[in-house]
């Protein structure tokens, strides 16, 4: 039986950036576009090129480099942005240009100041003009489902007149519900003139926790792509996420596929999911929540004692996905100094790293470092390890040499820190409320900036009393926020590390002088 496919557009890279606080570097964005090629993503969209020179470069290296997806930029519906992304995407073997104007009453009269006449025009021109670029031309009508019914019907019929291939109604606002939603695209579905020869998208966000609920009733009623992200990253509330979206069509395909002569199936290698969404939450610093669907750490962990007896059983009591179909725990190798440098290297490959020779000798060295705390090390720990060493750290400004924290009963703790940077090697020493305030008290002395703490986290990567732990440090400075993170088996020196990191970043932006870049909400 022929299959139909469902085309998933990610956009983890454009609107799950626009996250306040998830901002990634050109190397960063690049390492998990490979990561969504491996995964299967039919697009990719890389970015919105006009923003700024390091968004215009990141969607050029990505369409470069990333071989298999479509490489889509993000254009208004103006020349300016559509010629910034045409270029951007101009190496990609697979390129389209989405370009967008908003048509809501709302939108159109306070934002853009223009009445429904002038914005057709413009959706118009830009198609035409983005297909000077490529023949494949997504449009959006920004906040669609605001819009009048009968605009939606009017511009959409001018834009694939004018050579638009796929046409996304967005949910901008995360207003929608679902059923109102489907019924949205299956009126434009049978409405719209020559609409049959496109592709109707879905982009729905998750203001009311709708955004996957409503992309799978677009789905259900004609949308052939959904936009989504990994783990559900967004603007405000998040987009719909990939992996649910994806996990909800495999594992429903009774409902997906049920009356129809073609059942819906992606491309998607589900085996792929767990290691991308780690990837993508390590790189933003986006910690995924325990109990979220599909990715989070509880979402096969079986405690309840009756829950456990069923899947003792038989395991299809309670458990509707199996955790190997994400690619969780299928192969759980255990290492350590025996491993020794070959099997390491052999082992970094499987998991999918591809290193040069010095980033192999940084991380090997580190690894030995762990083994010996730590008398077995997983897979996980190993992406840990490389994840810390190879992350691109904007330049290491400052430097942790050394820590050491004194706890006393009835006695406030205090650090010392030695920071090491281009003017020598400072020292001080603080107290603190506890140990992590004392060391990061010390650091703010060490280096004199003081940014505000806005988050802190930490967690085991694995288990067991020696575990690696993962720091995550959110601060913020004249209204930007920064990410750091840090990894030890101390977990003290881990957040230790991890505010040093996230101070570099922001001493490194800062010298910079860059401009805040401008973002666009679809
Ligand atoms: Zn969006």
């Amino acid at each position: 039986m022929a299959e139909e496919k469902i085309i998933i557009f990610d956009t983890t890279l454009r609107d799950g950036e626009q996250a306040p606080g998830a901002s990634l570097s050109i190397t960063e964005k690049l390492e998990i576009a490979q990561q969504l090629a491996i995964l299967g993503v039919d697009v990719i969209e890389a970015g919105f090129s006009v923003s700024s020179p390091a968004q215009f470069e990141a969607t050029a290296r990505v369409a470069e480099q990333v071989i298999g997806p479509t490489i889509a930029g993000l254009a208004r519906a103006n020349e300016k942005d559509i010629e910034a992304a045409g270029k951007a995407i101009a190496k990609a073997k697979k390129r389209r240009i989405h370009t967008f104007i908003a048509t809501s009453p709302i939108h159109m009269k306070y934002k853009l100041k223009k009445n429904s006449d002038e914005v057709l025009k413009m959706a118009v021109e830009a198609v035409k003009y983005a297909k000077t670029f490529t023949n494949d031309v997504e449009f959006s009508p920004e906040d669609a489902c605001r819009s009048d019914m009968s605009f939606l019907i009017e511009i959409l019929t001018a834009v694939i007149e004018a050579g638009a291939t796929t046409l996304n109604i967005p949910d901008t606002v995360g207003y929608i519900l679902p059923y109102e939603y489907g019924r949205i695209i299956a009126q434009l579905k049978s409405n719209v003139p020559g609409i049959d020869k496109c592709i109707i998208s879905t982009h729905c966000h998750n203001d009311l926790g709708m955004a996957v609920a409503n992309s799978l009733t677009g789905v259900r009623n004609g949308a052939r792509q959904v936009e989504c992200t990994i783990n559900g990253l967004g603007e405000r509330a998040g987009n719909a996420a990939l992996e649910e979206i994806v996990m909800a069509i495999q594992t429903r395909a009774d409902f997906f596929g049920k009356d129809k002569a073609k059942p819906l199936t992606t491309n998607i290698n589900t085996k792929q999911i767990y290691k991308t969404s780690q990837l993508v939450s390590r790189l933003t610093g986006f910690v995924v929540q325990p109990n979220k669907a599909i990715v989070g750490a509880n979402a096969f962990a079986h405690e309840a004692g009756v829950h456990v007896d069923g899947i003792l059983k038989e395991r299809t009591t309670y458990e509707i996905i199996t955790p190997e179909s994400i690619g969780l725990g299928s192969s759980r190798m255990v290492l350590g100094r025996h491993t020794g440098r070959h099997g390491f290297v052999d082992r970094c490959k499987q998991l999918g790293f591809k290193l040069t020779e010095q980033e192999i000798e940084h991380t090997y060295q580190r690894f030995l470092e762990i083994a010996d705390k730590k008398k077995e090390v997983f897979e996980e720990d190993v992406a840990t390890i490389i994840n810390d060493e190879i992350r691109v750290v904007v330049e290491k400004i400052y430097e942790l040499e050394y820590l050491r924290v004194l706890i006393e009963t009835e006695k406030a703790p205090t650090a010392t820190v030695k920071i090491k940077s281009k003017e020598g090697i400072k020292e001080a020493s603080a107290e603190g409320d506890g140990p992590v305030d004392a060391a990061y008290e010390a650091i703010r002395e060490a280096t004199g900036q003081s940014p505000k703490l806005e988050s802190y986290s930490i967690k085991a990567v694995t288990g067991g009393k020696e575990a690696l732990g993962e720091a995550t440090v959110r601060i913020k400075q004249n209204g930007r926020t920064y990410i750091g993170r840090g990894v030890s088996t101390d977990i003290i020196e881990a957040s230790a590390k991890a505010y040093v990191d996230a101070i570099n970043r922001m001493v490194s932006i800062n010298d910079k002088g860059t401009e805040p870049e401008l973002k666009v909400e679809l």
